[in-house]
């Protein structure tokens, strides 16, 4: 058996630390939760769990990913968010806190990235097939790419806290909001809260690429959580961490994509050119206080390139991890905020710039 157990979620591998099979006794016990949500997969694993809190947890945890799909999904067509789109006016419509919350977290992200995370860029990521859309079968033309670039940008997004609740208001009726860059981090987000009010302190949650873990696995080790070497080879680890209570999230241009007339497309939008990004950062991971944070800035770093990446994770005190595609391979790079979360690394090249 391999030295750990390897479980993939997106572009994060989550590593059960599991050298030596441990026998189940009072002090070691291992549960677990897994399946499918918001078109990818979601995991529960605890360590030593009150066996209180083990009581309807399960139908819990379904709950909590239920009501977050349901604000959310731009693949339900029910859904808050849907039926916020598909509004054809520009009057505020109420939202909750916590979509609020998420909203104003995007925006922020939006404004400090120079609008390269933006989530009105829907119309772009459904042109190019990437939303609840059809991919194309003949590459978007200019006009189209046009046409759609005129539905995209933060400054049509207003969000506003009263009295009476929050309210999101477009001043364009077909502006469209896609919000599934955060949406794994927010749904990560709230699973942990779900076990931090069961008592639950030992735990490593994950809905598709976001993470987060708190306290010992059933081994009594830090929880493992890997980043994944941008290859076809789902196993390989580029760097391993420990959260320490953090949340992880990468974004990467080597999962999501598919060929159009020989030309490879990423599921990441560049919304100054209306086109999937086209360079050589192939992957980049930010570890934050909350898993919707560094959700949040991935994508927004990926979208700039290694450069202006490494100056933004600098600039705002980012943890960042970096891998660019080179002549010969991959190269890495890691903030120093990224380093303290470091506990094994194969070729990363921190000094480099
Ligand atoms: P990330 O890098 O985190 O985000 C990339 C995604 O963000 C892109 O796929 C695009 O949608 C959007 N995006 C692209 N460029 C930008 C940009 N410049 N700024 C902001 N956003 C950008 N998928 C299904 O196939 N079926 C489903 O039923 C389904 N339901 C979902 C329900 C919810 C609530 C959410 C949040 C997502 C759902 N998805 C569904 C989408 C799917 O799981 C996505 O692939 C995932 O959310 C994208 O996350 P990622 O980690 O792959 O990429």
């Amino acid at each position: 058996m391999n030295k750990y157990a390897v479980i993939i979620t997106g572009a994060v591998m989550l590593l059960a630390g599991c050298d030596k099979p441990s026998p189940p006794s009072a002090d070691n016990q291992a549960w677990m939760a897994e399946g499918k949500t918001m078109g990818t997969f979601y995991r529960v694993m605890l360590a030593s769990p009150p066996a209180d809190a083990l009581v309807g947890l399960k139908e819990q945890i379904s709950q909590v990913l239920e009501q977050d799909n349901h604000e959310l999904s731009t693949y339900r067509q029910d859904s808050v968010l849907s039926r916020f789109n598909h509004y054809n006016g520009t009057a505020p419509q109420p939202i909750s806190a916590a979509m609020a919350d998420l909203i104003a977290t995007a925006l922020r992200i939006g404004a400090k990235t120079g609008g390269a995370m933006d989530i009105t860029v829907g119309p772009l990521v459904n042109l190019w097939g990437f939303g609840p859309d059809k991919q194309p079968v003949l590459m978007p033309t200019q006009a189209q790419i046009d046409s759609a670039r005129a539905r995209v940008g933060l400054h049509h997004l207003r969000l506003t806290e009263e009295v009476s609740g929050q309210w999101l208001q477009k001043d364009l009726p077909d502006l469209y909001v896609d919000l599934s860059t955060l949406g794994e981090g927010y749904a990560t987000d709230h699973l942990a809260a779900l076990m931090e009010r069961r008592g639950i302190t030992r735990y490593l949650v994950s809905v598709g690429g976001a993470v987060i873990s708190r306290g010992l696995s059933p081994q009594d080790k830090p929880w493992r959580v890997a980043i994944q070497k941008p290859t076809d080879r789902e196993v390989d680890a580029q760097a391993v961490v420990d959260l320490q209570g953090h949340g992880i999230s990468t974004s990467g241009s080597y999962r999501n994509y598919y060929e159009l007339q020989g030309k490879r497309l990423s599921h990441i939008i560049d919304p100054a050119t209306g086109r999937p990004i086209d360079h050589k950062l192939v992957s980049a991971t930010v570890i934050a206080t909350t898993a919707m944070e560094a959700d949040g800035w991935d994508t927004g770093l990926m979208v700039l390139g290694t450069e202006k990446a490494k100056a933004l994770a600098e600039q705002q005190g980012l943890a960042v991890y970096l891998i660019t595609k080179t002549e010969t391979g991959f190269e890495t790079w890691m903030s120093p905020q990224f380093r303290p979360f470091i506990i094994q690394a194969t070729d990363t090249q921190p000094e480099k710039r």
